[in-house]
């Protein structure tokens, strides 16, 4: 069977508001819908931030509590990843969610810029973000925003404060940031393999470069991640539905492929484990992301959305 591709979704993050785009789930009651409709068609891990009733984003444990109820009760076995991203909070407020226990957090390993700021994190506001979830048994996604970041992941994990296997996030697009680009997104695959060679990755684009990022990840045999924190945009007119129209074609293109896919999967599988790393292997072997299919036997087209790749570069 073919390597399982997880698809994170990543519905709100800090930044995107309703007035850049109202399909931007902000509150919990937002939030949870957008999350199940997205696990119904096939995300098995939902990113979350949660915000302030003014949209602000926030590191609020109670908010977060409130939203995993929601998530556990409707979208039963999808894996909760919960953000301690700096834009929510400072310092060890960032991290103050993690005694609920979810099955896992972000943890950017180091700093860097964002467009309009530096995104720190200090050597030991990780040490003490990667002790708490070694303490609570939450799998971190390391969040690589940068090459020194894989590296700086291999080396937690050599010296046990980060258990193994990792599951890296390789983050490019932001503004100041990596860029999209693809050598290097071949280099990250490399170094890490090298580095740690039992390690998942996931590939994240942010803006424009979104579904570059999904089809680059889901061709090199990684795992992807979608949602309107990344992109709120469909294209350069349009803004993303909040579900996007892609979803059904998805759905459908995953059912001609593989006959294991149905629903009755996630059931099995959510009676196992919950960590990406080590659950019973998930026999998606074709997802659609925008209007293309990618399958094992290589790369087609739905024909059902409009499309604005270039199939001839996906071989
Ligand atoms: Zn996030």
């Amino acid at each position: 069977m073919s390597k399982p591709c997880i698809i994170c979704v990543a519905i709100t993050g800090s930044l995107p508001r309703k007035e850049n785009n109202p399909a931007v789930p902000v509150t919990l009651d937002e939030q949870v819908e957008s999350t199940q409709a997205a696990f119904e068609a096939g995300a098995s891990i939902a990113h979350c931030h949660v915000r302030n009733d003014d949209q602000s984003p926030s590191s609020d444990p109670d908010r977060f509590a409130r939203l995993m109820e929601g998530l556990n009760t409707h979208c039963p076995g999808m894996i909760i990843q919960l953000s301690t991203g700096g834009r929510s909070g400072a310092g060890r407020e960032r991290g103050a969610m993690l005694p609920l226990k979810p099955d896992m957090a972000s943890l950017a390993v180091g700093s860097n810029n964002f467009p309009t700021r530096v995104y720190e994190n200090s050597p030991q506001l990780v040490e003490w973000l990667a002790d708490e979830m070694l303490a609570y048994d939450i799998k971190p996604e390391i969040e690589a925003f940068d090459l020194s970041h894989i590296h700086q992941a291999a080396t937690l994990a050599e010296q046990g404060k980060i258990k193994a296997p990792l599951y890296v996030q390789f983050v490019m697009g932001v503004k100041n940031a990596m860029p999209v680009d693809k050598p290097t997104f071949g280099f990250y695959i490399e170094t890490l393999k090298r580095l740690a060679p039992d390690a998942h990755w996931c590939g994240a684009g942010i803006g424009a470069n979104q579904l570059i990022l999904n089809e680059w990840s889901i061709a090199a045999g990684g795992h992807t991640r979608t949602g309107l924190e990344d992109n709120v945009r469909w294209d350069k007119t349009s803004l993303a539905p909040p579900m996007p129209p892609w979803w059904s074609g998805w759905r459908s293109c995953v059912r001609s492929t593989s006959a294991r896919w149905p629903p009755g999967n996630r059931r099995a599988r959510s009676s196992g484990s919950r960590r990406p790393d080590d659950s019973p292997q998930r026999p998606l072997t074709a997802v659609t992301i925008g209007c293309i299919a990618i399958c094992t036997e290589g790369f087609h087209k739905c024909g059902i959305h409009r499309c604005s790749f270039d199939h001839r570069n996906l071989a």
